[in-house]
Parts: C-alpha cells; sequence; structure tokens
C-alpha cells in the first residue's frame, strides 16, 4: 500500500510527486504518456515567470514561495531557467497593467517605471504610445519547461518516488482503507491518497470538474528576428503588451524559429484536449500587423502551434479534497497560469493531504470554497 497516489505526471503531477517525497511519503506517479508531451498543457518549450503578477496582490506570497523554488533548482541546474526580467508595457489604465503595478509597489517589490525615452535605450524593438508606460519586474523569468521537468523528476526519485510513465489509468475505486488503482494493464495498485493532476483528463476521476472548467485552445507563434542575440533571452526580457485592442505576451528567442507570442484573442473552446489543429481567427492580419507596430524588427511568420488547457470562470486553480471522496484529491484547472505557481500549490496541497495547517494561505489564488468540484480544506 502506498501512501500517495499521484495521476498525471504533468507539471503539477511531478511537483506534487516531488513535495510529497520530501515529507517522507512513499509516493507513486503514473502518466499515460510521457507527461510532457504536446498534447498536455505542460507541452511546449517555454513559460514565463512574473512577480508583480498581472492577477494582483493574492498572488505575489504564492508566487514568492515558488520563486525561491526556482531560484534553488536554476542554481544547480542553469538550463531549467534564463532570468530574463519580465516587462509590463501598455496603458496605465488596463487592468492587468493596474494590477501588476499595484502589486509592484504595494507589496515593495523590486520595479522599474520606464517611459519612452527610457524604453528606445534598453529595449529599442518594443514602440511605446503616447501615454504607454513600462513595468519592468527583475524577478520575471523565462523557464524552461522540459529541462524543468526532466530534473524535478530526478528530485523526486533521489528521494525514493516511483514515477511511472506510459502508464494509462483506467479506474479508481475507493474504499474506507484506501483506494484501487486499476492501469490499462489490468494491473492493480492500492494508495492511502489519491491526487488526481491529469489535467485537461481530470473529469475521468472527478466527474464535477468537467462543469467546472472550460476547455480552451491556445494557439502560439512564431516570428522571425533580425538577430539572435537582442531577441534572445540574454537580452530580451519575457513580457505582457496591452496597448489598446494590441494585446500579447512575448517569450523571446530559444531556437531558430524567432521569438514566440500569444496573441491574446478570444480562445476558441474545445470539447476535448486532443483538438490541437491550428485555426488562424478571422483577425489574424490585423493581431499581426498591430504586433509588428509595437514590437518593431519582425519578419515572417516561421510556425504556430495549439496547446489545450483547462480554465475556471475565474482562473483560481482547483486545488482541494475532490468533491464526495474522502482520501481523493485534486490539483487541476491550470487556466494559463499553473506552471509558475506549481512548487507552492504542490507544498499546500501535500499539506493539507497529511493535515498540517498550510504553511502558505492560497486564498484568491485557488477556487473558493463552494465551487462544484473541490470541497475547501484549509487544515486541520
Ligand atoms: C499555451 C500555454 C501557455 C501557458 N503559459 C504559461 C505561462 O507562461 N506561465 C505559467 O505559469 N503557466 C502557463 N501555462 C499554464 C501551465 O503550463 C499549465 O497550467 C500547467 O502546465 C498544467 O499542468 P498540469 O499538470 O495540470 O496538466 P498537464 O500538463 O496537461 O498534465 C496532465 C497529465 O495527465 C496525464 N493523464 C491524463 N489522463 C491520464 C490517465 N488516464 N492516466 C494517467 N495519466 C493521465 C497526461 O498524459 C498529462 O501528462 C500555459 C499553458 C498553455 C497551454
Amino acid at each position: 500500500m502506498h501512501d500517495l497516489a499521484v495521476v498525471g505526471l504533468g507539471a503539477l503531477g511531478t511537483h506534487v510527486a516531488l513535495a510529497a517525497a520530501r515529507k517522507g511519503l512513499d509516493v507513486v506517479g503514473l502518466d499515460s504518456g510521457t507527461g510532457d508531451h504536446e498534447h498536455s498543457a505542460t507541452g511546449g518549450r517555454t513559460r514565463i515567470f512574473r512577480l508583480a503578477y498581472t492577477f494582483g496582490t493574492d498572488y505575489v506570497p504564492a508566487l514568492q514561495r515558488s520563486l525561491t523554488f526556482w531560484n534553488n533548482l536554476s542554481s544547480r541546474y542553469p538550463e531549467t531557467r534564463f532570468e530574463t526580467g519580465a516587462l509590463m508595457i501598455g496603458d496605465p489604465t488596463d487592468p492587468e497593467i493596474a494590477k501588476a503595478v499595484t502589486a509592484a509597489q504595494s507589496c515593495n517589490l523590486p520595479h522599474e517605471l520606464l517611459d519612452a525615452s527610457a524604453m528606445s535605450t534598453r529595449w529599442p524593438m518594443h514602440h511605446l504610445v503616447p501615454g504607454d508606460i513600462a513595468l519592468y519586474d527583475p524577478a520575471g523569468s523565462l523557464l524552461i519547461p522540459p529541462a524543468i521537468t526532466a530534473r524535478v523528476r530526478a528530485d523526486a526519485e533521489a528521494l525514493g518516488a516511483t514515477l511511472r510513465f506510459h502508464s494509462p489509468i483506467t479506474a479508481i475505486k475507493e474504499s474506507s482503507r484506501g483506494s484501487t488503482i486499476t492501469l490499462s494493464n489490468g494491473e492493480e495498485l492500492r494508495s492511502r491518497q489519491i491526487v488526481v493532476t491529469a489535467g485537461a483528463w481530470s473529469g475521468r476521476f472527478v466527474p464535477e470538474f468537467t462543469n467546472a472548467v472550460e476547455l480552451r485552445r491556445a494557439i502560439l507563434h512564431w516570428f522571425s528576428t533580425p538577430n539572435d542575440f537582442e531577441y534572445g533571452p540574454t537580452q530580451f526580457p519575457v513580457g505582457l503588451r496591452r496597448t489598446g485592442n494590441v494585446r500579447y505576451s512575448f517569450f523571446p528567442q530559444v531556437d531558430a524559429n524567432g521569438i514566440k507570442v500569444n496573441l491574446h484573442s478570444p480562445k476558441q473552446v474545445v470539447p476535448h484536449p486532443e483538438m490541437r489543429e491550428v485555426n488562424l481567427p478571422s483577425d489574424f492580419d490585423e493581431l499581426v500587423g498591430g504586433l509588428k507596430r509595437t514590437l518593431t524588427g519582425l519578419g515572417r511568420r516561421t510556425a504556430s502551434a495549439a496547446y489545450v488547457e483547462s480554465y475556471t470562470p475565474d482562473y483560481r486553480i482547483l486545488l482541494g479534497r475532490a468533491a464526495n471522496t474522502k482520501n481523493r484529491w485534486l490539483l487541476a484547472g491550470g487556466s494559463g497560469q499553473a506552471f509558475k505557481l506549481a512548487p507552492a500549490l504542490a507544498e499546500h496541497l501535500v499539506e493539507l493531504i497529511q493535515g498540517e495547517m498550510p504553511s502558505l494561505s492560497l486564498d484568491g489564488v485557488i477556487r473558493s470554497p463552494g465551487t462544484p468540484a473541490v470541497e475547501a480544506v484549509r487544515g486541520p
């Protein structure tokens, strides 16, 4: 009998396995694929970390806790992160820019506010229109999911976790003394507690999840740049642009495809996570025009790719005991923001499972009590 079984080893499941192994639990993790495959929400090569966050001050403690983890990991494994800093550029009255500025100022985070003249010296490729501001968050960074996943897995295994890939789970049966997990090959495992971190597939094991989230497909695009150096991760911060209707996030160039941008037009809602076709929106040319006017020097589009993620209505992550269960927990509904927060979320969940008072409040980050898929558990 294991202490904890983790169902799904994407970003969240991998961090839960490590956090549980650190507590000395006998943990087994299972994934139907490789754990960071292109169909999962953890697919792709890069993610953004920011401390002066556009979701506001509630997130700052969890982000700071996660930053401690990222600092420690990248000091041991430099390939896991580039310390690029982050830029939030745009209209100061835009709610996301305003929240980031408020988070930086009210939480006393190191930051700089730059005007058009200062930006033209430091990052001339970003063109500010009159009235735009730029907030620079030096704690921002570019996280590298494949490198991170590999190192977090290895750390979990070094602490005794058993992680199994290409091992789809078909059923979980609960009893008062634990649960029985059935794999597709008929094998059965027993565990006292189960964590479902199966991303967009979590509804198979927590039926209420299906009504608690929407599966949305984000389409990312890569554009060529005039040179790898100025647009590369040693010079070019990650960031977000919000100037009128021109809205996108940007990532430095890490390969021959050039820089990556996420053009923020409404994401398509899809019925299942395997829907990775790239459908360009009807206003695509207009969106690219806005991009190229504000981020200069970009050349042709070199690639596009689609990823599916589960979103809750208020973007808060689902973390807690699964509704109507005794020993089944849910951590899912990443809402496009869970990668950067994964260390803090996993630590919090393992504390709850252990019956401990969580060392950090995640109010405002995880869904409020009464949500259909999870029951609120705040400690003993
Ligand atoms: C395009 C995109 C951009 C993003 N950008 C950012 C960003 O910049 N910063 C940020 O912080 N966050 C970002 N996010 C969010 C973040 O990447 C996700 O929230 C996070 O990776 C979700 O991970 P997960 O572990 O919940 O799910 P997943 O990675 O989807 O993992 C679920 C796993 O469960 C497994 N599984 C499914 N069914 C079974 C089964 N029956 N048995 C066993 N295993 C099973 C799957 O194989 C999969 O590996 C982004 C997300 C997307 C899609």
